[in-house]
């Protein structure tokens, strides 16, 4: 079943720049979809027409299934993690807005600490971790709520390669082992077809999918 159809989405910005221009795009329960395409094509407009925080111009988001309690994770190529915050406290930030009783929080935070191998780092603050564990603690801020759909905006493109590399591994065994929806948009091809079931490809004029790509050998579901 799908998760999400996309329909005829377009997206004007005030002043005129129109960002996308009929993007048609189906997202399957459970999938793993990457979105390539040049650079203000508008993979960072539709993402953040996914997850509602801006409305299109005209065309429908048709949800097979709302995705519920765990929401919307959101992932960019920042960490964004609050600079004065310990490890925990920025895991645990989406569950203190939702108003989850503490007992569970930290349950949860720590658990998700484990998943994301940081467990002994609960305590640390993020400019004592390196990049790719920053990267790994705003997997974990986003993956806490258990969200039905992950949406990533080049999320590892800051980071060097080695550890872009061991990020695409741990992101794959996160999606195995928890179940959600995701939508990841990159620059490289190459980290696309290995993450991917599926690769859409964006045109910048018209802003729009102009070919999408089943990848039969990217790594299967257990
Ligand atoms: P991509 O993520 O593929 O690089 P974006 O979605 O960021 O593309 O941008 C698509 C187009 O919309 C670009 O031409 C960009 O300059 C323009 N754009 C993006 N954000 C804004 C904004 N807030 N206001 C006006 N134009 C914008
Ligand atoms: P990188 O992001 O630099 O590739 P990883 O996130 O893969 O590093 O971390 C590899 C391991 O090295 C970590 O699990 C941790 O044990 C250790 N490590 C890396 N950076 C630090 C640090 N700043 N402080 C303590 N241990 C670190």
């Amino acid at each position: 079943p799908d998760l999400l159809t996309v329909s005829g989405l377009t997206l004007a910005y005030p002043g005129g720049t129109r960002a996308l221009d009929g993007v048609d795009l189906r997202l399957g329960e459970g999938e793993f979809l990457s979105l390539v395409g040049p650079s203000g094509c508008g993979k960072s407009t539709l993402l953040r027409i996914i997850a509602g925080l801006l409305a299109p111009t005209s065309g429908t988001l048709s949800w097979g299934r709302r995705p519920g309690r765990g929401g919307i994770g959101f992932v960019f190529q920042e960490p964004t993690l609050m600079p004065w915050a310990r490890v925990a406290a920025n895991v645990r930030l989406p569950l203190d807005l939702a108003g989850v009783p503490q007992a569970e929080a930290d349950a949860r935070v720590a658990e998700q600490l484990a998943r994301v191998g940081l467990f002994e780092f609960e305590s640390a603050f993020p400019r004592e971790l390196s990049g790719g564990m920053r990267m790994r603690v705003a997997l974990a801020r986003a993956l806490v709520t258990k969200p039905a759909l992950l949406l990533l905006d080049e999320p590892f493109a800051a980071l060097d390669e080695i550890t872009r590399f061991k990020l695409n591994d741990d992101l794959l065994a996160l999606w195995r082992a928890e179940g959600f929806t995701a939508v990841f948009v990159t620059h490289s091809v190459f980290e696309s077809v290995y993450l991917s079931s599926r690769v859409a490809i964006m045109s910048a004029r018209p802003g729009r999918v102009v070919a999408d790509i089943p990848i039969p050998l990217a790594h299967p579901r257990t």
